[in-house]
């Protein structure tokens, strides 16, 4: 991606003919493009024709880059909280445009399952899709620690360690679906994949996708995932391999998956597998291994399921079954990363009015499974924060205040959680026989606790209104 820091002179005489936040924004909540080039500047009350004198400029309030978890939950919180708004937005005639923009000509709709917890659902809950998922996915009622033989060192149950707790894996292509279904329909422009993003002399945003096309935004919100381009123009660093590669997939029972709900966990040495029932017919796994580097990318399915069945070949038998039973489309390979956002060195989430949601900002490993709960909780705090200084004031300063609220709040959540989950996972690798002997006999069944190991997810977000 192209960084620039001064305008050209396309964004200059843009800007000198649009001022960004004028006081008022006029009410456009759905954006009526035309289907076939989504970017053909339209004529709103957003966007009147007196400002259309650029031909190929898209203008608008707010652009959502990325259409993953983060940047659709993102996009639909303002929604909603515009939403609910919406009675004073008529009143004041105060109102944004919001748009999303996705590189990929779809939504994913490969890929595994995500382990939400408690603090995920209520968000879920908060954007009115909880119970359409809840249908869909098994409760999972509690967990199961084995060793490599099959010995069960311990089991919990979630309810009996952590009050009111609410754990199901939920399929990525069904919860991308169900929160994009919920936004207007032409809400996501897709095969919009962002080139270039330079700030312009008034502090809008200029963005540039791969065919030219440009969008000149008052907020732009970065939930282009873990190796956000955009992240990368605000300076932050590319994250950090944490020496272990994890195989996922989702196994296919078409007559019915025989498991109880519970999450099963086997630990080796350097080496620990799980799975946990999906919903009636589907069970996710996932083998995590030490690997001094990231490794080739490999994307033969074959070879993929190959290597991981070698690496368990030994163990309790139902996970090859699983493994055996997973379609091509859903087994991937993934090197695990992160990014510590150290105090004072790590540059700001949020400049200007551009800002960062989700695993572009925090990337952290998947030990906790909290990084999709995360960008779900950021994207509820953010529309919150942004929806009440456009209700009080919409001017750049008030806007670029509520930006900073968000990056505070949050960055005292993700930066403790990102490094515990690096902790857990370096211990849970271990390849030290007489710590793995130690762990297996002594920590898991008489010492650990699933109640503290829980803790973060009674964190509560403020609700949209
Ligand atoms: C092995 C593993 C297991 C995990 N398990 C869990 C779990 O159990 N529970 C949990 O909560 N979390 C889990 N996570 C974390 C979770 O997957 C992520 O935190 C979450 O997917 C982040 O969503 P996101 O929207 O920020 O990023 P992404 O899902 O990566 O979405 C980014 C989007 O931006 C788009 N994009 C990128 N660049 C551009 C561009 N230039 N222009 C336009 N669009 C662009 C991409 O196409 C993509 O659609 C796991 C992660 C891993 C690796």
């Amino acid at each position: 991606m192209a960084v620039t820091s001064t305008s050209n002179s396309l964004a200059t005489s843009l800007v000198l003919l649009h001022s960004p936040f004028q006081s008022h924004l006029h009410l456009h909540l759905h954006l009526q493009r035309r289907r076939t080039n989504p970017f053909i500047p339209i004529r709103t009350r957003a966007n009147p024709i007196s400002s259309l004198t650029q031909q190929d400029v898209r203008k608008e309030d707010i652009v959502v880059v990325g259409a993953g978890i983060a940047g659709l939950a993102t996009a639909l919180c303002l929604h909603r909280g515009y939403e609910f708004l919406g009675v004073l937005l008529l009143l004041t005639r105060l109102g944004v445009s919001s748009a999303v923009l996705e590189q990929g000509e779809s939504l994913r709709t490969s890929g595994t399952s995500l382990t939400l917890f408690k603090n995920g659902w209520r968000v879920l809950d908060e954007m009115g899709v909880g119970d359409k998922l809840r249908s869909q996915f098994v409760e999972i009622q509690g967990m199961v620690i084995k060793a490599e033989d099959g010995k069960e060192l311990r089991s919990f149950k979630f309810k009996d360690e952590s009050e009111g707790q609410e754990v199901r894996a939920v399929e990525r292509s069904v919860l991308l679906e169900t929160l994009a279904n919920e936004l207007p329909s032409d809400a996501i422009s897709f095969s919009s994949k962002l080139a270039n993003i330079e700030r312009t002399g008034t502090g809008e945003t200029l963005l540039e996708l791969g065919d030219g096309t440009q969008l000149l935004a008052k907020i732009v919100i970065g939930c282009d995932g873990i190796r956000s381009p955009i992240a990368k123009w605000m300076g932050f660093s590319e994250p950090q391999y944490v020496g272990h590669c994890a195989f996922r997939g989702l196994g296919f029972y078409p007559d019915g998956q025989p498991f109880e709900p519970k999450v099963n966990y086997v630990y080796g040495r350097g080496l620990r597998a799980g799975y946990v029932p999906v919903s009636p017919t589907k069970v996710y796994w996932f083998i995590c291994f030490n690997s001094p580097s990231p490794g080739p990318k490999i994307t033969d399915a074959s070879m993929l399921k190959k290597q991981a069945c070698e690496l368990v070949r030994s163990w309790p038998s139902e996970l090859l079954d699983i493994i055996d039973k997973t379609p091509d489309d859903t087994i991937i390979r993934t090197p695990l990363v992160d990014r510590w956002l150290w105090p004072i060195t790590s540059p700001s989430a949020a400049s200007g009015g551009v800002v960062l949601v989700g695993d572009a900002w925090h990337p952290m490993t998947p030990n906790l499974g909290q990084g999709a709960c995360c960008a779900l909780e950021d994207a509820v705090i953010l529309a919150g924060k942004l929806a009440g200084s456009l209700q009080t004031a919409g001017l750049p300063e008030s806007i670029y205040s509520a930006l900073k609220s968000y990056e505070t709040e949050r960055w005292g959540r993700v930066f403790p959680l990102t490094i515990r989950a690096n902790v857990v996972g370096s211990l849970l690798q271990w390849e030290n026989p007489i710590i793995c002997a130690v762990r297996n006999n002594v920590i898991v069944p008489k010492v650990v606790r699933l109640g503290p190991l829980l803790e973060h997810t009674n964190y509560i977000c403020e609700p949209l209104g």
